[in-house]
């Protein structure tokens, strides 16, 4: 009996992979170190046929191929290397003057003999013309869409800004207009716009900080500030709508904190202002809070942990992540009609994530969420302070007698800066 693996005769089993080579759609052929062909399959011949117009003989070099010039070269180019004994694989493009180009992934891998010594090359090619096509088409698509979402949001921050203009000439002028001794009437009314362009203006801001977000344009300030100062201005703005709602407002600063820090204090007001905008928004009865706490320590920065809560309607589990999402909100049960884009809570996060913090909610449907932020600071050391001017409130300022340029291209805004000088 024979024992060990059934062997097959040497004649069947060359017919056997002469069948495999044939039947395979990759194109291979293989060459002699003079460029004379040694074997080529049935996608070869057909390929030859369909790219250059020419039916391949065994006789026939591939030098000999109606091909482009500087595609010939090209060929040339890569057998010639890799006959060098180089394994390699390139996509190239290759046509003569009569058909279309078409596009291979080609395998150049060079054979040796029992002396390992480079005899010819063996070449495998993939027609990818098809491929390329697609991914041609997709480079397009994805080019014109960024084209697209570009103009988009530059029109959106020009459009944004040329609103302000206007709004800060309505804002200012219904304020003047509120010195003056008027009847109630008219003071309820002027109190109406007030409120309406403040929102205007809030959703506006809004709308071109988005755009600056999408565009990667949003720029951060190192500066000292004085982090009392920040939460004491924020506290005359909150104050004023939790006292109209009859909320109790409370702020806690942990005494740990230093009185400078270094870092972005107009971004911190504005995502405080955001947290606990949305608190007063959404709370009816009880308390909004601010925490401030030091979260983390070292000898040159520290990591501050802030808490906005509030005992207003709370947030559904399901929908606390997408309340993160550009244009999200909830949709209340309670059929609250509140104003709002649904951007205050996505820029928020991109605000404090750009600053390398995190943020995140807890809430309870019913009883009220807390938003809790860190935010790295930098601490200021006592030289620095010396050299950065922190801004103190000099108080009510005169200009009698004072002469004063101004500079303002908008014709009302001359207006109305003219008469806040004048006051
Ligand atoms: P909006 O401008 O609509 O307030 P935000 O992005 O700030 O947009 O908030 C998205 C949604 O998250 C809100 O519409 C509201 O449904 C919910 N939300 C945010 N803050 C609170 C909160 N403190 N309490 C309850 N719901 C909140």
């Amino acid at each position: 009996m024979k024992l060990g693996f059934p062997h097959l005769e040497f004649n069947s089993q060359s017919a056997k992979l002469s069948a495999i080579i044939e039947s395979t759609k990759s194109i291979i052929y293989a060459v002699d170190s003079l460029g004379n062909y040694l074997i080529f399959n049935d996608s070869h011949r057909k390929m030859m046929w369909a790219c250059y117009q020419i039916e391949v003989d065994p006789k026939v070099t591939w030098k000999e191929t109606n091909l482009y010039e500087q595609d010939r070269l090209k060929l040339a180019g890569f057998i010639h290397r890799a006959l060098t004994g180089e394994q390699f694989r390139v996509v190239e493009e290759f046509g003569n003057p009569l058909f279309k180009r078409c596009w291979f992934e080609v395998n150049y891998n060079p054979i040796r003999d029992e002396f390992n010594r480079v005899t010819g090359v063996a070449v495998f090619l993939e027609d990818v013309t098809e491929r390329i096509a697609l991914e041609k088409d997709l480079r397009a698509a994805k080019e014109s869409a960024e084209t697209d979402a570009k103009a988009k949001s530059t029109f959106l921050s020009n459009m944004s800004h040329e609103i302000r203009t206007p709004m800060n000439a309505i804002l200012g002028l219904t304020e003047l207009l509120l010195y003056k001794k008027l009847d109630v009437n008219t003071i309820e009314n002027l109190k109406a716009i007030q409120f309406s362009a403040n929102n205007l203006l809030t959703i506006i801001n809004d709308i071109l900080d988005f755009s600056k977000i999408e565009a990667g344009k949003l720029s951060f300030e190192i500066q000292a500030f004085d982090l009392l100062h920040v939460l004491e201005d924020l506290n005359r703005s909150v104050s004023v709508s939790a006292t109209a709602k009859n909320l109790v407002y409370e702020v806690n600063m942990s005494g740990a904190i230093p009185k400078y820090l270094k870092g972005d204090s107009v971004r911190l007001s504005q995502i405080l202002l955001n947290l606990l905008g949305n608190s007063v928004k959404f709370t009816q009865t009880g308390k909004v809070k601010l925490t401030v706490d030091v979260l983390n320590e070292t000898e040159t920065d520290l990591v501050l942990e802030f808490k906005v809560s509030d005992t207003g309607i709370g947030i559904p589990k399901d929908q606390m992540q997408s309340i993160f999402h550009s244009f999200s909100r909830v949709e209340s049960p309670q059929k609250y009609k509140t104003q709002g884009t649904g951007l205050g809570l996505s820029i928020t996060k991109h605000l404090v994530e750009m600053q390398m913090g995190q943020i995140r909610v807890d809430s309870q449907v019913g009883k009220g969420s807390t938003f809790t932020f860190f935010l790295p600071y930098l601490k200021v050391k006592a030289n620095e302070l010396s050299q950065t001017p922190v801004f103190e409130d000099i108080g009510k300022v005169s200009f009698n007698e004072m002469k004063v340029l101004l500079v303002e291209d908008n014709k009302i805004n001359q207006m109305l800066a003219r008469q806040i000088l004048q006051g």
